[in-house]
């Protein structure tokens, strides 16, 4: 398999840290942005953004957060700037036009973003991605090449005419690079070197001098942990991972640490520092989210802290480590629905339920930040087993992809909080992860609040209840792996309608269309443009 391929716990599974509703909508458009705006040396003034009609995107792009991410990433920011929200303006303020079209492509991917840019120049690039949940997206043209290009690599292109074969050898010959790669499209070619490091001016003046490069373009790495040729890992199914154990009973974050040294070429201590700072960010957004946050384009307001309150004055129904894990599932929604900084973990959507159930219970048993990042890495794992086979978008796959792989993956963290064995953590996945079979995506107003807020408050409990059924032996009698292509069958059975798309379960009821419009009206009075998805 090539490195490209291979998920990363850090970039795919926990993470990316960000701002907004929905990963696969906001960091990867951020993402996607910052790519285009590489390929354009940040020189241009137009941009057209072309959806599918067919797709998610046509009624999401606005709502969910990809304007806002796709606009932060054309400005070159980072996914947690805390200018995000304002980056429509920026966007305007910097002169650039934005144009939305929805069009008859027939794209395969529903979150598919065709973006055209151009300077006044004459310069004119394309560029073709797709979002493929949890904040991940694949480049898949450029300029009409295709191209399978995931922002893990320092991308050098050299646009050449004839002549691409012998660049190819030439660089091949330099030494020091990844892959390179001829593409080919009606007489016009394009070399992509991947490697570590761009291709130096040095380096592209000699290349010159044998053959004519037209254009040299340089796209930067967009995610954390880059890849390596002939990267190797020890298992990428929970059935591999059991055989690599080979019944010496390792806990799960050990063989979780074992995978991320191998994918990111990184040190035991380097991955579990990595994490916890992640779980540093997290308890600082749980406490942000108690103290209170704001923001007018939300559904629902500050609640956690009257759920905090009584809590802590014992008028809640006892709930035992239940009622905090839900008050910091409430905390991070908030947070997240407030633009404020959160860990898509797996995704945005589902952001809170992991981290809650780790944080809480690592806490109600005053263990360490170190025994949190522990159990976190334990869950990436499982996550690793997911996405390797699958994906976490919810338009690929409904909330089952989002709020289940987030409820397996707790109740693994949990188990592994408790020093449960490798087979009960693993148990606890599959049987959490069965419990959310066939859960639809169909957020109120077109908002990730609601029903988010209660499937991530559901996946948290599932977690729990399950960790706890594991801890007892007992048999969660379907192995993970056939519970992942379980999710993966049944979304394909799935309709468009409730996954993600906003256009059926309670997106379509009554009050969820008054409020949609009630939040439309509001920001429309307050910017003074129509929400016809321009910059503005
Ligand atoms: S319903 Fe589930 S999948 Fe859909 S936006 Fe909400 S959390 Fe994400």
């Amino acid at each position: 398999m090539s490195s490209a391929l291979l998920v990363s716990i850090f970039n795919d599974v926990i993470g990316p840290v960000m701002r907004g509703p929905s990963s696969s909508h906001c960091a990867a458009a951020l993402r996607i942005g910052r790519l285009a705006r590489d390929l354009m040396d940040a020189d241009f003034q137009e941009v057209l953004i072309e959806f599918d009609r067919n797709g998610s995107l046509p009624t999401t792009h606005e709502s969910q957060g990809s304007d806002m991410g796709l606009f932060g990433g054309l400005l070159g920011w980072d996914a947690a700037d805390e200018r995000l929200p304002g980056s429509p303006q920026a966007l305007r303020d910097a002169g650039v036009t934005i144009r939305i079209e929805t069009v008859d492509t027939g794209d395969e991917h529903p979150n598919t973003y065709r973006l055209t840019l151009r300077n006044p120049r004459g310069e004119q690039h394309t560029l073709i991605a797709i979002s493929t949940g949890g904040g991940m997206m694949e480049v898949i043209a450029v300029d009409d090449f295709k191209v399978s290009l995931f922002g893990d690599y320092h991308e050098t292109l050299l646009s050449v005419i004839g002549n691409g074969a012998d660049l190819v050898k030439r660089v091949t010959a330099l030494g020091g690079v990844d892959e390179v790669v001829l593409h080919e499209h009606c007489g016009r070619q394009l070399v992509e070197v991947k490697a570590a490091h761009f291709l130096s001016d040095e380096t592209i003046a000699e290349l010159r001098k044998a053959c004519p490069i037209l254009s040299v373009k340089r796209l930067a790495p967009v995610l954390p942990i880059a890849s390596r040729k002939d990267t190797r890992v020890p298992f990428t199914t929970c059935e591999d991972m059991l055989a690599h154990d080979a019944g010496r009973n390792l806990p799960l974050w050990k063989l979780a640490a074992e995978y991320e040294m191998a994918r990111g070429n990184l040190t035991e201590a380097e991955v579990i520092a990595k994490m916890v700072d992640i779980v540093r960010i997290l308890r600082r957004s749980i406490q942000q989210g108690i103290a209170g946050t704001h923001y007018d384009d939300r559904v629902l307001g500050h609640q956690c802290g009257k759920f905090d309150a009584l809590m802590r004055s014992g008028r809640l129904l006892n709930g035992g480590a239940l009622n905090r894990i839900t008050l910091y599932v409430s905390a991070l929604m908030e947070v997240k629905s407030s633009m404020g900084v959160i860990v898509a973990a797996p995704t945005a959507g589902a952001c809170a339920a992991l981290p809650a159930a780790v944080i809480a219970m690592a806490e109600e048993m005053e263990l360490s930040e170190e025994d949190m990042a522990k159990a976190l890495l334990a869950s990436g794992l499982m996550g690793v087993f997911i996405a390797t086979r699958w994906a976490f978008a919810a338009e690929i796959g409904g909330c089952q992809a989002e709020g289940g792989s987030a409820a397996a993956m707790a109740a693994a963290a949990l188990v592994t909080l408790a020093n449960g064995t490798l087979p009960q953590a693993v148990a606890a996945a599959s049987m959490a992860f069965q419990s959310m079979l066939g859960l639809i995506c169909d957020p109120v107003a077109n908002r990730v609040e609601v029903p988010c807020l209660g499937k991530n408050v559901l996946a948290a409990g599932n977690a729990l209840s399950c960790a706890n059924l594991a801890l007892a032996d007992y048999d969660p009698v379907i192995p993970f792996d056939e519970v992942v292509e379980t999710a993966q069958r049944v979304a394909g059975q799935m309709p468009r309608e409730l996954r993600c798309t906003a256009l059926g379960g309670l997106s379509m009821t009554k009050t969820s269309l008054a409020i949609e419009a009630r939040l439309a009206a509001k920001k429309t009075a307050a910017c003074g443009a129509p929400t016809c998805g321009c910059a503005r």
